[in-house]
């Protein structure tokens, strides 16, 4: 879609680089001392959704109800069509000059309100989708064997995660707790010494289905959006207890995500295809043929103020297609607000790792920082930004913002 923003729309004399009309992120928002809304983003503004719809005549009543609650549930719920409508009434107003009296009465700076969790979390699911970072940690971790799993690329390995520690960004992170392995054998009990982040896109979802399985060519009709995650991983926790059944303390403890939801309709000059296939596919993950559904988002690492890694996600091997696609062909079902990430994201070089641990090779290389300081894993008082931007139409930018928190020591 090509929008049009005549001068005297709000687009027009609100817009900034990365929130222009070609983005329009949602969040839930609340302005001071009044309660939480769907909002959506346009330059430093947010635009009070249910005010903007409630006035505007062309809504129908099935966008009007999905727009009412605090957030992006009954949005989420209500599927594609409401989705769709929404986009192109908000489009339509955001750039007409004859609407912005009435909608800049219902603007808000960013800085003037409270940002909260977008959506309720259904269930979580973070993948392994990269396979720089696949072969990363296998390397780390298993040097006598292959780097990859021999099933690496015939399905796209995942685990069920823990959906009620998804905070919002700028949640404070307590360092976790748990059994450290030793050199000795006999694990320790205190807390992680090798903190780390993951730096990854999420998957937010809607439109629920009983049971499965959603097949590849309808992924548009459940994946409503796209956020950033830093899921935050301990890894001497995790390196104890991850076998044979897989990640459980050492990655539950928190889980962050950024507050703007970016349509996947504002992603449609960011689609890729996804690297050349080297193993034939089963047919529910085949997509030759299907449209693409990789993304150019540029992600950079920030730790307490300097660009540590430039992680590209237009590398990834396993598409969100393919993910969604997996997570329901045994017939398991999905339930709007469900939420998948892609796993981190490594690009091929050194300074394109999504994590610590592949940045400073498990501790082996540390990072030389510009204070002067090494360091391989986090410490208390850091604090680290993962920001996102993509291509929009025209050679504008999308912006996704930014998944922030800081570490705080154990409790
Ligand atoms: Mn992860």
């Amino acid at each position: 879609m090509t929008a049009t923003t005549e001068n005297g729309s709000i687009a027009w004399k609100y817009a900034t680089e990365g929130f222009g009309i070609e983005n329009l992120p949602y969040a839930s928002f609340a302005p001071a001392g009044q309660e939480a809304r769907l909002g959506v983003r346009i330059g430093n503004s947010v635009l009070d959704v249910p005010a903007a719809v409630n006035a505007d005549a062309a809504a129908s009543s099935a966008l009007r109800a999905a727009v009412a609650g605090p957030n992006l549930d009954a949005l989420l719920a209500a599927g594609r069509p409401v989705w769709e409508e929404l986009r192109a009434r908000l489009t339509a107003l955001i750039g007409s000059a004859a609407a912005a009296a009435a909608l800049e009465e219902n603007l808000h700076d960013v800085d003037a309100v409270r940002l909260q969790l977008p959506f309720t979390v259904a269930d979580y699911v973070d993948f392994y989708a990269s396979e720089n970072h696949a072969s990363n940690v296998g390397r780390i971790f298993r040097p006598d064997q292959a780097a990859l799993t021999p099933n690496w690329k015939h399905l796209p390995i995942g685990y069920h995660g823990r959906a009620g520690t998804i905070v919002p960004s700028g949640t404070d992170i307590p360092r976790p707790k748990g059994l450290r392995p030793e050199p000795d054998g006999v694990p320790t009990f205190g807390p992680s010494r090798r903190l780390d982040i993951e730096a990854e896109v999420g998957f937010v979802i809607g439109a629920g289905v009983p049971e499965g399985e959603v097949k590849l060519a309808d992924a548009g009709d459940h994946i409503f959006g796209l956020v950033l995650v830093n899921d935050w991983s301990a890894r001497d926790i995790q390196a104890y207890e991850y076998v044979p059944l897989g990640p459980f303390l050492g990655k539950s403890f928190a889980t962050s995500v950024s507050l703007w939801v970016v349509p996947v309709q504002a992603l449609d000059a960011a689609r890729v295809t996804p690297p050349a296939r080297t193993k034939p596919l089963a047919g529910y993950l085949d997509d030759s043929n299907a449209e693409p559904w990789g993304f150019d988002i540029a992600l950079e690492v920030v730790l307490d103020g300097q660009t540590v890694s430039r992680p590209p996600v237009a590398g990834m091997y396993w598409t969100a297609a393919q993910m969604l696609a997996h997570m329901t062909v045994n017939g398991a079902g999905l339930r709007s607000g469900d939420f998948f990430a892609s796993g981190t994201v490594s690009g091929t070089e050194k300074n394109q790792r999504g994590s610590f641990l592949e940045l400073s090779w498990s501790g082996k290389e540390p990072l030389k920082l510009d204070s002067g300081r090494e360091m391989s894993f986090l410490e208390d008082g850091n604090t680290v930004g993962i920001r996102g931007t993509a291509p929009g139409p025209g050679g504008t930018r999308i912006n996704f913002g930014e998944v922030a928190g800081r570490i705080r020591p154990a409790r």
